[in-house]
C-alpha cells in the first residue's frame, strides 16, 4: 500500500481530471460507493473459484459478526448500489466511479495491495454499439494524453450456454494432459476449467496455448454481436487483435471482453480491462439487465503516461508576498485575499513565519513564483508595493496598491 506523495499526486490529479472530463463528455455520471460491502456480494459476483475470491480479499467480521470485505473491484458495488436504489428500474445508466481497491496480492512493480481504479459501467444496454463506444472512449484517453505504447485485445465469451459447451471441450482437453497440470489447474479442472486459461504459471503456457478456443464454440447471436463490435471499431479506426485466450479473471463476464495492454511496464501489462456482464444483475437477484464496463488501474496508467514521455508541470505560485516591519502583515493578508478575489485563478503564496528580507526572498524563489510582492513599512505608508520579477532580470518596480490587480492580471496572462 503506497503513499501518493506531493509531486506524484500532481500527475495523478492531472490524469484523473482528464479522464473524468472525457467520460463526462460521453454522458457518464459519477457514482460514489462505500469501500466495504458484504463478503457475499463479491463471492456471488466475481465467483468463488477465482484468484480474487480464493486468495486476494481482505475479509473480516464486524462487531456484529457480519462478514465484510474491502472492495477488490468496483463493478459489484455499482450493481449493488444500482439495485438497492432502483437505478436500473426501467432506465439505463452510464456511470463512472473511482477510488481504492484492495487485493492481497504479492506486491511488485505495478501490483499493489491497495491500488486505484477508474471505472465506467453502462447498465441496461445490450448492443455492440455501447461496447464499441466504451472502447472508443478509452482510445480517446490514450490519444489525448499522448499514450502510444498500448494495444487492444478483444474476445467474446458468448452466452452461458455456449460457455457450457466450451467448458466440456476444455475439461476433455485438460483431462487428457492432467499429468502436466499444476496444482491450481487440477483443482480448477473440476470447479472452473475456464480459469485454467487465466493461469499466470509460465510452465502452463504451452498447454494453455494448445487448448480449444472459445471462438469455435460461440453461439450465433454472440458471434453476430462480436462482428458488430468489430465493424464499429474498424469504422472508428481503432485497431485491435483478437485474443482467443482472453478470459478475464472474474466469472461474471459474457460476450465481449477486452484488455488494453502494454509492453512498456514489464509483466504488469494490463492497463485497462473490461467486458460485458449481461448475467450479473439477475444473478444478484435483480431483473435480467445487460451491462458492460471497464476498469483502469491508475498506478499503471500513471506509469505508462511517464513511460511515454508524459510530464506534468508542478503547480507553482504566481506571486509570493513578503511582509517586513510593523503592521505590514495584516495589510499583506488583506492584499492576498484581494488578489484571490480579483485575479482569476491566481496562486498567491504568503510568507509565513516571518524572517529577514533575505530569507523571505529565498523562500519566494523556492516557491517557483513569477513575482515577489514586497510590502515594507515605507510601501505601507505610500499605499504601494514592490513588484520584483523572480524569473527574469527585469528591475523591481513600485506599483500602487489600487493598480496591482490589473497590473498582475496583465503580466500573468
Ligand atoms: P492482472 O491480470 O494484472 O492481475 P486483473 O485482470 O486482475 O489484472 P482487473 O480485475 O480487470 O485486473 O482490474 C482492472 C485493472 O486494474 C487492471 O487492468 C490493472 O490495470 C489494475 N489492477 C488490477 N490489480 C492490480 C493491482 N494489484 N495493483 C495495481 N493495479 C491493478
Ligand atoms: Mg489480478
Amino acid at each position: 500500500m503506497n503513499d501518493i506523495l506531493p509531486g506524484v499526486s500532481d500527475t495523478w490529479r492531472y490524469l484523473e481530471t482528464a479522464v473524468q472530463e472525457i467520460v463526462r463528455s460521453y454522458g457518464y455520471s459519477e457514482i460514489r460507493l462505500p469501500l466495504l460491502e458484504h463478503t457475499d456480494l463479491f463471492k456471488r459476483s466475481i465467483g468463488e473459484v477465482t484468484d480474487i475470491v480464493e486468495k486476494e480479499m481482505y475479509t473480516f467480521s464486524d462487531r456484529n459478526g457480519e462478514s465484510l470485505t474491502l472492495r477488490p473491484e468496483a463493478t459489484a458495488g455499482v450493481v449493488r448500489a444500482g439495485m438497492t436504489n432502483g437505478l436500473f428500474h426501467n432506465q439505463k445508466q452510464k456511470l463512472w466511479t473511482s477510488g481504492p481497491m484492495f487485493r492481497y496480492e504479492k506486491p511488485q512493480a505495478g501490483r499493489y495491495r491497495q491500488f486505484y481504479q477508474f471505472d465506467v459501467e453502462a447498465v441496461g444496454y445490450d448492443g455492440p454499439d455501447v461496447d464499441a463506444e466504451l472502447i472508443i472512449m478509452s482510445a480517446r484517453m490514450w490519444q489525448r494524453l499522448g499514450i502510444s505504447k498500448i494495444r487492444l485485445e478483444i474476445n467474446s465469451l458468448g452466452t452461458t450456454e455456449a460457455r457450457v459447451r466450451y467448458r466440456t471441450a476444455l475439461v476433455e482437453y485438460f483431462s487428457g494432459v492432467k499429468n502436466q497440470l499444476d496444482e491450481d489447474s487440477i483443482r480448477r479442472l473440476a470447479q472452473n476449467p475456464l480459469r485454467i486459461l487465466d493461469s499466470k504459471n509460465p510452465d502452463m503456457q504451452a498447454i494453455v496455448e494448445a487448448a480449444p478456443v472459445m471462438l469455435d464454440y460461440l453461439d450465433e447471436e454472440s458471434a453476430e454481436h462480436f462482428r458488430g463490435l468489430k465493424t464499429l471499431l474498424d469504422a472508428a479506426g481503432v485497431s485491435y487483435t483478437e485474443n482467443p485466450r482472453l478470459v478475464r479473471g472474474l466469472d461474471y463476464y459474457s460476450r465481449t471482453v477486452f484488455e488494453w495492454v502494454t509492453d512498456a511496464l514489464g509483466s504488469q501489462g494490463a492497463v485497462c480491462s473490461g467486458g460485458r456482464y449481461d448475467g450479473l444483475v439477475e444473478k444478484l437477484g435483480g431483473r435480467a439487465t445487460p451491462a458492460v464496463g471497464w476498469a483502469m488501474g491508475i498506478e499503471r496508467f500513471v506509469a505508462l503516461f511517464e513511460a511515454c514521455g508524459g510530464e506534468v508541470p508542478a503547480p507553482q505560485a504566481d506571486v509570493y508576498i513578503a511582509a517586513l516591519g510593523d503592521g505590514t502583515l495584516q495589510r499583506a493578508f488583506a492584499l492576498a485575499e484581494e488578489l484571490r478575489d480579483s485575479v482569476d485563478g491566481i496562486q498567491v503564496e504568503m510568507n509565513l513565519g516571518g524572517g529577514s528580507f533575505k530569507s523571505q526572498m529565498k523562500r519566494a524563489d523556492k516557491s517557483g513564483a513569477q513575482f515577489a510582492l514586497i510590502l515594507g513599512e515605507q510601501e505601507l505608508a505610500d499605499a504601494c508595493v514592490g513588484l520584483k520579477p523572480l524569473r527574469s532580470t527585469d528591475e523591481q518596480s513600485s506599483v500602487a496598491l489600487d493598480d496591482l490587480a490589473e497590473t498582475l492580471a496583465k503580466k500573468l496572462s
